[in-house]
């Protein structure tokens, strides 16, 4: 673990195994954190704080800038141990070093641009002064899908506005978050900034997370039933809360789209990250008057995606990060296949050869998918595209809309007011259009309703991480 500037043992002296998800084999080893390791975090945080949030903000940028350049100059190591760690093809994985790093680069020019206000008042003889000010101790929770990008996408803002932060990786990939731990203390930011605390068992670090009275904000991505509960855990000892959580993704094709390109973009989208993320299309629409080209196009492109070791050329899914993972996968395409869905591609596991030794899942169409299939409303974070067949255009933003997640949403349509009447009506916080990536470090991420709190990225992104404070001025 890294805690006030040193790497350091579990006061335990206990660790635990990291394994490749690939082929089972164990890859490292780190530290077996409990609650005492984080509350040294803690305490390391909270002794840098006040010093660390009276730097100036061109201090912080000047060192979050040099932490970007170093994770510049890491990209391919950085990138093939995420590989090996958690299993996403190489190119995937550069792809998320950089988006990973333009947090820090893009956080490194906001640092300057965090201004208040001085306000009119009625009374002639007053004056009022808002400014802006760190929240303070900041606890950071971080998943396994993202395990480089999710750290980067926190301490950025929270380092550019002067906290000083405690992360907790996840026990699948805490050999990523040490790597970029090392890149934050080479970039010689001071002892007790950021502190990094890796345990097998995560509870009773969220539980002192959240009950510490030094941690003034928890900031989660990650499961809803978990984000849910540690967000109950911190409200009630009134810390500032954002929680990043599960989604389930409607892409809707209108009549007048073209459905190949559309199918395309599915293809492309659908199979990111194995399925592993919370912006992955979890219900496909397609108007009827497209659907055979599309169901053509998608079993084509899906038919030619390899599954296989992220290291290997040519490999466009990696394994799943467990085998409950791959279980869960299952038991929904099993339920649609027994409600009547159709599978013209794939539909199990992976278990001959090479297979066997990881946790794989073949890349999936299920076609004819209904609402009373379990895959319809659960998070499904699998290779597995499920189609719905729709005629009614007057109904299916309801349709889409018809979920307690409200994470992404996808819409294809060549036609501006269809696209306007349906950015406007879904109820989700990010919504492509005919766009199958619209994240950004410069844009607002996060979602409604079960999705989460919060924002992460843009200017929305810092604000998280700021107290407001108002003088009023006697003259
Ligand atoms: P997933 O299903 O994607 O693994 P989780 O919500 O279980 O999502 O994990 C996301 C992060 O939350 C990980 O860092 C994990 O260790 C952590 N986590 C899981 N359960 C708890 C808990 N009870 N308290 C604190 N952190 C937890």
């Amino acid at each position: 673990m890294y805690i006030n500037g040193e790497w350091v043992e579990a006061g335990s002296g206990e660790r635990f195994e990291v394994t490749n998800p690939a082929t089972g084999a164990v890859i490292g080893e780190v530290a077996d954190g409990d609650a005492s390791d984080a509350e040294r975090a803690i305490e390391a945080a909270d002794a840098a704080f006040k010093t660390w949030a009276a730097t100036t903000a061109y201090e912080r940028s000047d060192l979050l800038h040099r932490a970007w350049m170093l994770m510049t100059e890491r990209s391919s190591e950085l990138a093939n141990l995420m590989t090996t760690e958690q299993g996403k093809p190489l190119k995937a994985s550069q792809a998320e070093v950089k988006y990973g790093a333009d947090f820090l680069r893009w956080y490194a020019e906001e640092a300057k641009r965090v201004a208040g206000e001085w306000l009119p008042s009625a009374r002639p003889d007053q004056r009022f002064l808002v400014v802006k000010q760190p929240v303070g101790v900041v606890a950071a929770i971080t998943p396994w899908n993202y395990p480089i990008s999710m750290l980067t996408r926190k301490m950025g803002p929270a380092l550019a506005a002067g906290c000083t932060l405690v992360l907790k990786a996840a026990e699948a990939t805490p050999l990523c978050a040490r790597a970029i731990f090392g890149i934050f203390h080479d970039a010689g930011f001071p002892p007790g900034v950021v502190n990094l605390v890796t345990a097998l068992d995560p509870k009773p670090i969220g539980e002192v997370f959240t009950t510490d009275e030094r941690v003034r904000k928890l900031t989660f991505t990650g499961s809803t039933a978990v984000g849910k509960m540690l967000a109950g855990q911190a409200a009630g000892n009134l810390k500032r809360v954002s929680v990043e959580l599960g989604g389930h993704a409607p892409f809707i094709v209108f009549p007048d789209a073209d459905p190949v390109h559309a199918a395309k973009g599915a293809a492309a989208l659908k199979f990111l990250n194995s399925g592993q993320a919370c912006i992955s299309p979890n219900r496909l629409y397609v108007h009827e008057s497209g659907a055979d080209a599309f169901h053509q196009t998608l079993t084509e492109r899906i038919s030619k995606v390899r599954a296989g070791n992220g290291m290997e050329d040519g490999v466009g899914v990696g394994p799943l990060v467990n085998d409950a993972a791959v279980a869960k996968v299952e038991r929904q395409v099993d339920d649609a296949v027994a409600k009547g869905a159709g599978v013209p591609v794939g539909g199990g596991r992976l278990t001959e050869g090479d297979f066997a030794k990881g946790h794989f899942f073949a890349p999936t169409l299920v076609t004819g998918v209904t609402d009373d299939m379990t895959i319809y409303r659960e998070e499904t974070f699998g290779p597995v595209a499920p189609v719905i067949t729709y005629d009614d255009v007057d109904t299916v933003i309801d349709r889409a809309n018809d979920t307690n997640y409200g994470l992404a949403a996808y819409v294809y349509t060549q036609n501006i007011s269809t696209a306007m009447r349906t950015f406007e009506g879904l109820r989700f916080g990010i919504i492509g259009i005919n766009d199958v990536n619209p994240t950004s470090a410069a844009a607002p991420f996060g979602g409604m309703g079960d999705s989460g709190l919060g924002r992460e990225g843009g200017h929305e992104g810092i604000a998280e991480y700021l107290e407001v404070k108002l003088g009023g001025f006697a003259i």
